[in-house]
C-alpha cells in the first residue's frame, strides 16, 4: 500500500497517525495519508505567510510562467492523475481525464488573466489631486475542497489565487487527498517557491478551526455542503475574513414542448449522471411540459437503460460507484420516500449490493410531486425524478421554489422563450440547450443559499484581490 506525505513549506511532511483512503469500487484501502491537525495547520500558515512577502512582489508575468510550468507537468502526467482520481473517487476514467483537463484549464486561463489585473485612475474634482486605484492580493488564502472533483475544485481556487499574488493552504477532502497531493508534487517540480502552495491532510475541524482563528489567513474559499459552508462563514466573521462559498444545489431541468427531444435527452443524461449524480450542478428535478412528456420520458428511459454501471477503470463504464455507504443509503431513502408518496420507478431503483463497491443503478422516477424529498433535498446520486407542467410560468415558479440557486437547465427551440426563462430563473448558472456549462473562462457560483462569490473567469480572480485607493496631492 502506498503512503503519500503532505506538502508544507516545500517539504513532504508526515504525522504519527495516518488516515486511510479507500477505493469506492472495491471498498479496499489503497493508500494512507498523514492525519494532520492543529500543529500542521499552523505550520502551513506560517509558511504561506512568509512566502507571501516575496510571492506577492513577483510580477504577474513571473507568476504566469510558474502556472504554465505547473500546467505542463499536469498535462504530461494526466493519465497518472486521472487513474489516481478514479481509484480514490470512483468516477469513470474518461471522466477523470476530462476533469484533469478541466482542472488544468484554470492554470492556462489564469496564467494570462493575472496579467490583466488592471487598476484605474479616477478624475479628481480638484486640479491638485490624482486619484488612483490599485489591486492587491488579499494575502494567505485557505482553500477547503470536497471529494467530488478532487482536482478541479482545488485548481479553480489555487490558480486565480496564485495569479493574483496570494499564497495558499489547501485542505482536500478526507476521501480524496491523493489527487491533491499529486498536484502538490507537480507544483514542487514546477519550481513554485516553497510555502506558496501547501496541502494539509487530516482532521477537517481541527485544521479548519486553526485557519479560521488565524488573523494571517485573509480569505476562506470553500466548496462543499451548505451546512459546513454556513459554519465557516459564521466563524470567519470573528476575524472578518473574505469568504467565497460554493455550496449545494438543486438543479431544475426544464423541457419545453418545443424542445428537440434528442438534444434534451442527451443534455439530461450528461447533467444528471456525470460523476454518478454527485456534482453540485447535477440535475435534481426534471420538469417536462405535458405535450412532450410521454415522448421525452420514453427516450430518456431508453437512454438510461443503456448506461453501463461498473468500475471506473473498466473500459466503457458510464457510471462508477458512489463515494461511500452513506451516499448509497441517502439515494435509497430518497427513492423510498418518493415511492411511498406515489412515484413510479421506470428504471433502476436499487443499489447493486452483490458487487464489491458502492454501486447504484441509474434510476428514473415518474409521477413525482414537489413534496417528495428528492424534489427538495440534494440526492447526490443517480436518481432522475420526472414531473410534468402546463405553462412556462408554472415551470419557472416551481423551478425557483428552492433555497438553492446554483444551476438550472432549459431546453427549448424557441429563442424568445430561451431568453425569458433563463432570465427569470433565480440561478447563478443557466444552461440553455446545454447540459455541461462549466468552463474556466465563465463565472461559476450560486444565488441564494448555494453560495457567495464566483469562481472562473475574470470574476474568479477578483475574489483574491483587495482594492486600494491612493489619493495623491501634487
Ligand atoms: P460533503 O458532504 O460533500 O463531504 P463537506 O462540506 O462535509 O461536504 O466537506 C467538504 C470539505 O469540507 C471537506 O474537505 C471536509 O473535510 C471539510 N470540512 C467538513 N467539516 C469541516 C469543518 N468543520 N471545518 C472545516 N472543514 C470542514
Amino acid at each position: 500500500m502506498q503512503h503519500y506525505s503532505m506538502y508544507i513549506n516545500g517539504e513532504w511532511v508526515n504525522t504519527h497517525n495516518v488516515l486511510e483512503v479507500d477505493n469506492p469500487a472495491t471498498k479496499k484501502i489503497i493508500a494512507t495519508v498523514p492525519n494532520g491537525g492543529r500543529e500542521e495547520a499552523k505550520t502551513a500558515v506560517d509558511a504561506a505567510h512568509k512566502a507571501f512577502r516575496t510571492w506577492s512582489k513577483t510580477t504577474a508575468y513571473e507568476r504566469s510562467e510558474y502556472l504554465k510550468r505547473w500546467f505542463t507537468l499536469i498535462d504530461q502526467n494526466k493519465e497518472e492523475i486521472a487513474k489516481t482520481m478514479t481509484m480514490e473517487q470512483g468516477k469513470p476514467l474518461k471522466e477523470a481525464l476530462g476533469e484533469v483537463q478541466y482542472a488544468n484549464s484554470f492554470f492556462t486561463w489564469y496564467a494570462e488573466e493575472g496579467k490583466r489585473v488592471y487598476g484605474e485612475t479616477i478624475p479628481a474634482a480638484h486640479s491638485d489631486k490624482r486619484l488612483l486605484v490599485q489591486k492587491h492580493p488579499v494575502g494567505v488564502v485557505a482553500a477547503i475542497t470536497p471529494w467530488n472533483f478532487p482536482a478541479a475544485m482545488i485548481t479553480r481556487k489555487v490558480a486565480p489565487a496564485l495569479a493574483a499574488g496570494c499564497t495558499v493552504v489547501v485542505k482536500p477532502a478526507e476521501s480524496t487527498p491523493l489527487t491533491a497531493l499529486l498536484l502538490a508534487k507537480f507544483a514542487q517540480e514546477a519550481g513554485i517557491p516553497k510555502g506558496v502552495v501547501n496541502v494539509v491532510t487530516g482532521d477537517p475541524k481541527e485544521i479548519g478551526n486553526v485557519w479560521l482563528d488565524d488573523t494571517r489567513v485573509k480569505k476562506i474559499t470553500f466548496t462543499g455542503s451548505t451546512e459546513v459552508g454556513k459554519y465557516l462563514m459564521r466563524r470567519a466573521a470573528d476575524t472578518v475574513k473574505k469568504v467565497s462559498l460554493e455550496l449545494g444545489g438543486h438543479a431544475p431541468f426544464i423541457v419545453m414542448d418545443d424542445a428537440d427531444v434528442e438534444k434534451a435527452v442527451e443534455g439530461v443524461i450528461e447533467s444528471k449522471f456525470r460523476n454518478a449524480g454527485q456534482t453540485c450542478i447535477c440535475t435534481n428535478r426534471i420538469y417536462v411540459q405535458e405535450g412532450i412528456a410521454e415522448t421525452f420520458t420514453q427516450e430518456f428511459v431508453k437512454a438510461v437503460s443503456e448506461l453501463k454501471v461498473g468500475s471506473g477503470l473498466e473500459e466503457g463504464t458510464d457510471i462508477g460507484p458512489l463515494i461511500n455507504d452513506k451516499a448509497v443509503e441517502k439515494v435509497q431513502s430518497h427513492i423510498s420516500d418518493a415511492v411511498d408518496k406515489g412515484a413510479k420507478i421506470l428504471a433502476g431503483g436499487n443499489a447493486l449490493r452483490e458487487t464489491n463497491g458502492y454501486y447504484f443503478k441509474p434510476t428514473v422516477l415518474s409521477g413525482v410531486t414537489d413534496e417528495m424529498v428528492c424534489m427538495k433535498e440534494e440526492t447526490f446520486g443517480p436518481v432522475a425524478p420526472i414531473t410534468t407542467f402546463k405553462t412556462e410560468e408554472e415551470a419557472i415558479e416551481r423551478a425557483n421554489n428552492s433555497p438553492y440557486g446554483l444551476a438550472a437547465y432549459v431546453f427549448t427551440e424557441n429563442l424568445g422563450r430561451a431568453f425569458r426563462v433563463s432570465e427569470d430563473l433565480e440561478y447563478g448558472i443557466v444552461g440553455v440547450n446545454d447540459g455541461t456549462p462549466s468552463v474556466a473562462q465563465a463565472p461559476f457560483g450560486g444565488f441564494k443559499e448555494s453560495g457567495l462569490g464566483r469562481e472562473g473567469g475574470h470574476y474568479g480572480i477578483e475574489e483574491f484581490l483587495e482594492v486600494k485607493y491612493i489619493s495623491i496631492g501634487i
